[in-house]
């Protein structure tokens, strides 16, 4: 016997044959990365070797010499974990560190660090619109669940604007008292669509209308701006933004969230955030990882460029193949199937027949009827991946009658 609960099993068991029936059951994909071989991982399911097209680690850093030493050295000096929440013992010398380069980078006083990057979207929303008095929410219709989940747990007004829309926004705070605090809360490049944000126009309202600004940079740290330091710097807007949150485990290719911004406003986050406070600090390699990796990426704009270059070169294939993909400005490049089950089908046989792995994007992360192949090439897949790549889906496109692009 290992334990019964048979009664809430039921009850959980339930629940997940719903998921299955509609298809949003989640399926692993069990890989082994093995440093220095990225994007090539071996697929425990498949038993080989597959071309992995779905990672967040955008530049291969996961698996940088610079981070990988930083952290072999961070670990034989500090051991393995921080030893305590920051606030008991756990504060490293690595930490400090890592915030005070963050702010840095992103041109602001101060920076606090967290677990996750969803962690420091739902403790810095979910802490500041519950404290501050009669607080209302501008939150863009496309958000990440952990600002919309940070806003819920806050209690605070929310208002959801259309994706995007700087006049449904506009509308929105005229209609708003000019004296009750405002936040509005939005992306730089977001995930799923791969659209970016109108942040120059959004700060324009902000100030018009007396609003602070929340920028969630996590798919665009370490890849846009000179220095890595997101879109908001390559658009010379940091200084705009009261607030920009990104994370440590894409870009950057390890772990970890962090939000930038003014000293009082990250005082204020660390002091009164419980999601901050009463959680065990990263372990120092990890910092140290992370600080190794944004050192590189502030000083290199050879994985910016070879990024890049790769996105071009697989639109322009696609393109030539007539494989329908969203047009965006960014490097999140979603091909689009627009059906659940044929999704889940392409996904496989890509990967059963030609070793090229791409988790099918489907409701409810995304709308039904938008399903998606959402792939992200970076500077480690060679043209002759891409290649292979694209022929493999024009293969599969034809044999299922699928419609070519206009
Ligand atoms: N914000 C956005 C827009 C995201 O897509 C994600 C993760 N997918 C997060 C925040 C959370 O970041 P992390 O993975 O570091 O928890």
């Amino acid at each position: 016997m290992t334990g019964a609960a048979t009664t809430y099993d039921d009850y959980f068991q339930r629940a997940l044959d719903g998921l299955k029936a509609d298809g949003s059951y989640r399926h692993f994909a069990e890989l082994e990365r093995q440093a220095g071989r990225f994007p090539k991982a071996y697929h425990h399911g498949m038993g080989r070797e597959v071309t992995v097209w779905c990672s967040n680690d955008y530049l291969g850093m996961g698996q940088h010499p610079s981070v990988l030493s930083a952290m072999h050295a961070s670990l034989d000096h500090s051991g393995a974990g921080a030893g305590g929440t920051r606030n008991i013992s756990g504060t490293n010398h690595e930490h400090v560190e890592l915030e005070r380069e963050l702010a840095d980078l992103h041109g602001k006083e101060a920076a606090l660090l967290f677990n996750s990057g969803y962690l420091s979207n739902w403790a810095t929303l979910g802490t500041i619109a519950a404290r501050m008095k009669d607080c209302v929410v501008l939150s863009d219709a496309a958000n990440h669940a952990s600002m919309i989940e940070g806003i819920r747990h806050s209690r605070a007004e929310k208002q959801i604007f259309r994706h995007n829309d700087v006049a449904d926004l506009e509308a929105r705070l005229k209609a708003l008292p000019r004296d009750v605090p405002k936040i509005i809360a939005f992306e730089s490049v977001y995930s799923m669509d791969g659209d970016i944000a109108p942040i120059e126009e959004i700060c324009d309202l902000a100030d018009r209308y007396g609003a602070m600004t929340y920028l969630d940079e996590v798919h665009a740290v370490g890849l846009y701006g000179h220095q890595g330091g997101g879109v908001a710097e390559q658009r010379g807007l940091s200084h705009r933004l009261s607030v920009i949150e990104g994370t440590l485990g894409k870009g950057f290719g390890v772990v970890g969230g962090y939000i930038a911004g003014s000293a009082a406003l990250c005082d204020f986050v660390r002091s009164f955030a419980s999601g901050f406070i009463f959680s065990t600090a990263l372990p120092p390699m990890i910092a140290a990882g992370a600080l190794a990796s944004i050192r590189h990426l502030r000083g290199s704009q050879d994985e910016r460029e070879r990024h890049q270059a790769r996105v071009a070169y697989l639109r322009a294939a696609l393109d030539r193949a007539g494989i329908p993909h969203m047009d965006n400005p960014s490097h999140i490049v979603p091909v689009m199937v627009g059906d659940a089950t044929r999704c889940r089908a392409l996904s496989d046989l890509l990967l059963s027949r030609f070793g090229h792995y791409i988790q099918p994007i489907n409701y409810p992360t995304v709308a039904r009827g938008t399903e998606r192949l959402r792939i992200t090439p970076g500077p480690l897949h060679s043209t002759a991946d891409i290649d292979d790549l694209v022929a493999a889906l024009a293969a599969l496109w034809q044999e299922q009658g699928m419609a070519a692009a206009a």
